[in-house]
């Protein structure tokens, strides 16, 4: 079974409260055609990161969210719901726990066994925690990070460099948009014309060609006239890699976003077609995973090679350092990781991706929102910037939605704004306030958002679980821990957050602690690691913080 789910819009409500509403909109959101990868499979983007377990299960999410009552607690386990308990009007909603295993038994191999016998689903991050709002959500961060490598190698431009990437997939797909938005020319290598064609279509990329002599012609004249360009190219970046580097090609910047984290639904070995590929997979998994693990490895040789022509090479969060490294190239971490070399210092100050979703369904509310945004943060150049690229640039893909990377203190005021605004009726209708889990203390992953913490500390997990166990104190609307998101199994664990602006007492009371204690749990992460931008975070904005020295 089946069936064709688009985001629900307008003002009338078919649960028992907007709060129960808007996690029944936003679940359908996530797997809106115009969001979702594949949502015929429940896929939402991230290889095989999906909203449901099954379509039974989203049946049974779909009526226990229409029959929950106000004070109730519906409990989703890996995708399916199920308990419902009695707590109270401020606690949340839905509590989540997706594709958390026993450490020892934390492999891709078990979960694979446990997903075959319906007992479990990969959530990734906000694909099971319904707040995944298209490629948007991940643009501004791409931005950021192709930005702050502007600041730190071309004096605040990418005008005149060429990037070199590979997957247009769910987040790889703002790639081609964050390089063109910071000026530069970006060739991604994608090996799936569909997912092509998807970014053309949603206006991030600007050119698509099956030729390599062409994408690179394309790319000199582009870079030579200064001009920003982004080239979808349709091969396999195991080989287009090695064959640019035969020819002598200049590239500047090099990085990876094919979905390297599952060696079995996520990269394509070289020499297959994606049918053939599909057709391995299905018939023998362990020699598709053979393959596509010697593929990466090849693939982040490249990425070397690469590296030694002076080009900068990073990690983008895919976890294929690792798979490279386990299947032989041991200087594959010779290159670093996104989050040491260009987003901890934002962390430190609890920034991250901020995200909130119009419930309404209507643009002008979004577009209310981001002026609310101008008046509040006038001096905050960066988000003023953004916004007005966003405006210009960002289809809206299922509900209108914004992605505003804030701080702590910033997300607070930003949130009690928005549900001024839905009382009074600047606003047609409550939102939808959220972030990835791809944020300042919400994660434990030690080759991406924790790679290389000052105090060693990569590993430590407590951060992700006691993210969540505040965040469900503070009475967020629904609270979820996933593990294996972003890197795969073993590698991370993490929590997301999704609080309601429903222009209620109820719902200023508990944005206000939520969107204080979910950023000033970054603070905290990063003040307990040693990094100086957090004590200073902390004792500018009063975060109590029981061992910081005065
Ligand atoms: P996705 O599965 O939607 O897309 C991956 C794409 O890679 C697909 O389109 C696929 O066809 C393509 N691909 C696979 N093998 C290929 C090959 N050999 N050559 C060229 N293309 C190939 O995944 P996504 O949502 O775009 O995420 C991509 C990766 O980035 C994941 O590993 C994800 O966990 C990670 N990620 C990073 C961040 C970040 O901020 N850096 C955030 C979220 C996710």
């Amino acid at each position: 079974m089946s069936r064709k789910i688009t985001a629900k819009k307008g003002l009338e409500i078919e649960c028992k409260g907007w709060e129960q509403e808007a996690a029944l909109r936003m679940l359908y959101n996530n797997l809106d055609p115009e969001v979702a990868e594949r949502p015929e499979d429940l896929v939402v983007y991230g290889g095989i990161g999906k909203a449901a377990r099954n379509w039974e299960a989203f049946e049974a999410i779909e009526r226990t969210l229409r029959n929950l009552e106000k004070d109730e607690t519906m409990l989703v386990q890996s995708g399916k719901p199920v308990a419902v308990f009695k707590t109270h009007e401020e606690a949340p909603r839905v509590l989540m726990s997706n594709s958390v295993l026993v450490p020892k038994w934390a492999t891709w191999d078990h979960f694979h066994e446990l997903d075959k016998k319906g007992l479990m689903m990969y959530g990734q991050m906000t694909a099971g925690s319904w707040i995944y709002i298209g490629s948007q959500g991940i643009v501004q961060g791409t931005y950021e990070t192709f930005a702050e490598l502007a600041n730190q190698n071309y004096g605040g431009t990418m005008r005149g460099t060429i990037t070199l990437t590979a997957g247009l997939g769910g987040m790889g797909g703002a790639q081609p948009l964050a390089v063109t938005m910071n000026e530069g020319v970006a060739i991604c290598v994608e090996v799936d014309e569909t997912r092509i064609d998807k970014r053309l279509d949603t206006r991030y990329l600007d050119k698509k060609t099956a030729s390599l002599d062409e994408a690179l012609e394309m790319a000199e004249a582009a870079k030579n006239k200064g001009e920003a360009l982004s080239i979808g190219l349709l091969g396999n970046a195991a080989e287009v890699h090695h064959e640019i580097l035969r020819r002598g090609f200049k590239i500047d910047i090099v990085t990876d976003q094919t979905s390297a984290h599952d060696p079995l639904n996520g990269y394509v070995p070289e020499g297959y077609s994606l049918e053939a590929a599909a057709e391995l997979r299905h018939g023998d998994p362990k020699e598709y995973v053979k393959l596509s693990s010697a593929s990466m490895a090849n693939h982040v040789q490249a990425m070397l090679e690469f590296q030694k022509k002076d080009a900068i090479v990073f990690d983008y969060g895919n976890n294929i350092r690792q798979v490279a490294h386990d299947a032989g190239v041991e200087d594959a971490f010779d290159f670093p990781g996104f989050v040491p070399a260009y987003i901890r210092p934002l962390f430190c100050e609890g920034k991250g991706p901020f995200r909130f979703a119009a419930l309404s369904g209507d643009p002008e509310d979004i577009k209310a929102a981001d002026d609310k945004m101008r008046e509040l943060f006038p001096d905050n150049e960066k988000l003023l910037r953004w916004l007005d690229m966003a405006q210009e640039k960002i289809a809206f893909q299922g509900l209108p939605s914004r992605i505003a990377w804030l701080g702590y203190g910033e997300r607070a005021k930003m949130g009690l704004a928005l549900n001024e605004m839905v009382a009074n009726g600047e606003i047609s209708a409550p939102v939808v306030i959220g972030r990835d889990h791809l944020d300042s203390g919400s994660v434990a992953s030690p080759n991406r958002e924790t790679e290389s913490m000052k105090d060693g500390s990569d590993a430590v997990g407590d951060w992700a679980i006691l993210n969540a166990l505040v965040n469900t104190a503070a009475g967020g609307s629904w609270i979820s821990v996933h593990h294996g998101g972003g890197v795969g199994m073993g590698y991370s664990l993490h929590a997301g957050m999704v609080v309601v602006a429903d222009g209620t007492d109820n719902a200023k009371r508990r944005l206000e602690r939520v969107l204080t204690s979910d950023p000033g749990m970054g603070v905290a992460r990063h003040v307990d690691a040693g990094y100086d931008i957090a004590v200073d975070t902390a004792q500018e904005k009063g975060v109590q913080i029981p061992m910081l020295k005065e």
